[in-house]
């Protein structure tokens, strides 16, 4: 049997964070001893603080990574950030993807694949992020619509060393509510196979996240599910002592 991926704790800290949040990043890496044999360690600060916590970081055993990235690597793009820019920063990933990138700018799988072949040609990890709706899951329509979303955005070379799945079901994020476990573990055992199938050499070793409200109280019980491959965590993310309590499930 193939060994399982090394497990992957992501913080996404959205639009929050200011300089002197600096300190938690900080409380995060003197945290970080206990867990890093077991698992990786991801911060993913806002673009502002991107290179103060690359430099932060520095031989620390907690990456950072970007929270999106334009699908080019320069030009006439007002506002965006690229992938080669993340890069040159000291970021070493980038998530792609996110269900609230999707929705509030409109991005699409043909766009979120873009990005995410971008992540990979600049040498970082693109964590995709995927999930269905409330509505969605309610019409049973659940797999279907991932399948969709995976079919979409995949970028065409499935490489584990470069690629993490994030499953987040859109009604669980920042919403306190989390599917249960034998939900959370069909979907992954989709996930997985769909992978597989598309790559049977890449596919088996690709980290596949649950994200959606994980906290300290509840990560052991979602990452003990079988074919889940580590966290992202949103707003238990922001504090350092809820992040690595939720990581300590790996410790
Ligand atoms: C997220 O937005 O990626 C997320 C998982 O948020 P939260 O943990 O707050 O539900």
């Amino acid at each position: 049997m193939a060994t399982a991926p090394r497990p992957l704790v992501a913080g996404n800290w959205k639009m929050n964070g200011l300089s002197a949040s600096a300190g938690e990043l900080e409380a995060i890496i003197a945290g970080a001893a206990g867990i890093a044999a077991e698992a990786d360690l991801m911060v993913c600060p806002p673009a502002t603080l991107l290179a103060r916590f690359a430099a932060i970081a520095r031989g620390a055993p907690v990456l950072i990574g970007a929270q999106d990235c334009h699908a080019e690597p320069a030009g006439a793009f007002t506002g965006d950030i690229s992938a080669e820019m993340i890069a040159d920063c000291g970021g070493q990933a980038v998530i792609v993807g996110h269900s609230e990138r999707r929705f509030y700018h409109q991005e699409d799988d043909p766009a979120v694949k873009a990005k995410a072949m971008a992540a990979m040609r600049a040498g970082l990890i693109a964590i995709l992020c995927i999930g269905e709706t409330k509505q969605e899951r309610d019409a049973g329509a659940t797999l279907v619509r991932l399948e969709k979303q995976l079919q979409g955005s995949l970028p065409e070379r499935l490489d584990a060393a470069s690629l993490v799945i994030a499953y987040e079901p859109v009604w669980a994020i920042g919403t306190g509510v989390t599917p249960g476990p034998a939900d959370v573990e069909e979907v992954h055992a989709f996930i997985r196979q769909f992978l597989t199938a598309r790559d049977p050499s890449g596919g088996p070793g690709i980290r596949i996240l649950y994200g959606g409200s994980v906290k300290p109280s509840n990560a052991r019980d979602l990452l003990a599910v079988r074919n889940v491959n580590g966290a992202l965590v949103g707003g238990a993310s922001l504090k350092a002592a809820d992040f690595l309590g939720i990581a300590a499930a790996y410790a």
